[in-house]
């Protein structure tokens, strides 16, 4: 089999109403957007996708560098793609987001081939799995603890916090917030890198008094050394590299570091299934886990993967909280069955 076509389709991605934010100063929701579905087609008529948020740089991408790349290429030799798609980025430094698309798309494509979901190519090790609710910020204590309330009552074990990246204010609202629920919900805090070393250490001495299951990305990860220092002085158990660029490459140095109990892995940023599974193997060396970054289908597929992982993120961007279809009444996601990704529609 040989790729015969790469196209981009854009599609139009309706601005997100209510707006949110991640926290304060760092908005979550976009003006309307047009996507962009990478087809790559083969001479057997069979073809894999992927989608992105941001169609019109996938575009040129395609264009300009990864078409010629791929037209001629056997599709089921992932690992010399996805090798391949390194070396371009060492001339046209993607962005993180693009990393992973065309491993994604080889995937989704292999697995239409041979007839089986993608979760089953990479070597099945669940069928379902428990999902966490991952809030954007919201404006009191008490809002938040409306919301955590309806997701309990939706099914969600465990509550994740995006606050608001103050961390005086955000230490008190995930104390009340340990109070309200008590101590059999799983809780975790997500900083979306918002401090520097002093008012990460503070809050996280905070998440640990509360008993926090992790304490994510309280700062950019550029500096490998910050998190060591600030893993020596929190309890609390940190979860990083979520952001940060060299898929397992990058994680492997987090790890060497000492300051990590739980690594990001994701079809997203991380270089898609192949650079989501080497993470994940990687820290799996070191009996830490690798928790996956992100909703969507390619996410449930790596998910279901594999065994070092303990939650899907499924994200709550609203208050009332609307029910995610994609999880059950009893907290669960299930593993998709149609063969390769599954994503026929836009999915992003
Ligand atoms: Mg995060």
């Amino acid at each position: 089999m040989k790729i015969t076509r790469v196209e981009v389709e854009r599609f139009r991605i309706p601005a997100r109403t209510p707006a949110f934010a991640w926290r304060a100063g760092l908005p979550g929701s976009e003006p309307e957007l047009e996507g962009g579905l990478l087809r790559i087609g083969t001479d057997d008529g069979v073809d894999g996708i992927a989608h992105t948020r941001r169609g019109v740089i996938l575009e040129d991408l395609v264009n300009r560098r990864l078409r010629d790349e791929l037209v001629g290429e056997d599709p089921f030799r992932r690992e010399w793609l996805w090798h391949r798609v390194w070396e371009l980025d060492r001339i046209e430094e993607f962005p993180v987001y693009v990393l992973g698309l065309v491993d994604i798309a080889l995937h989704d494509l292999a697995g239409k081939a041979l007839g089986v979901p993608v979760h089953e190519l990479l070597g099945a090790f669940r069928t379902e799995i428990p999902a966490y609710a991952s809030t954007v910020t919201f404006s009191s204590t008490e809002e938040y603890l409306d919301v955590a309330d309806q997701c309990l009552e939706l099914g969600y074990p465990a509550i994740k916090l995006h606050a608001w990246g103050d961390a005086r204010r955000d230490a008190a609202l995930a104390t009340a917030l340990r109070a309200h629920v008590g101590d059999d919900v799983d809780l975790m805090y997500d900083g979306s890198a918002g401090f520097d070393l002093p008012d990460a250490v503070y809050l996280g001495r905070a998440l640990a008094g509360a008993g926090y299951r992790w304490y994510e990305e309280p700062m950019r990860e550029f500096s490998v050394t910050a998190y060591r220092w600030l893993a020596e002085r929190v309890e609390v158990p940190l979860l990083v590299a979520e952001t940060s660029d060299g898929a397992h490459m990058n994680t492997a140095d987090f790890i060497r570091s000492g300051c990590a109990e739980y690594v990001r892995t994701s079809t997203g940023f991380k270089g898609g299934f192949t650079g989501g599974l080497r993470i994940a193997h990687t820290a799996d060396s070191f009996r830490l886990r690798a928790e996956v970054h992100g909703g969507g289908l390619p996410n449930i597929h790596l998910c279901m993967a594999i065994p070092n992982t303990t939650y899907y993120e499924s994200l709550v961007m609203e208050n009332p909280v609307p029910k995610d279809p994609i999880v059950d009444a009893h907290g669960l996601v299930h593993a998709p069955t149609e063969p390769g990704v599954g994503a026929s529609t836009g999915f992003v």
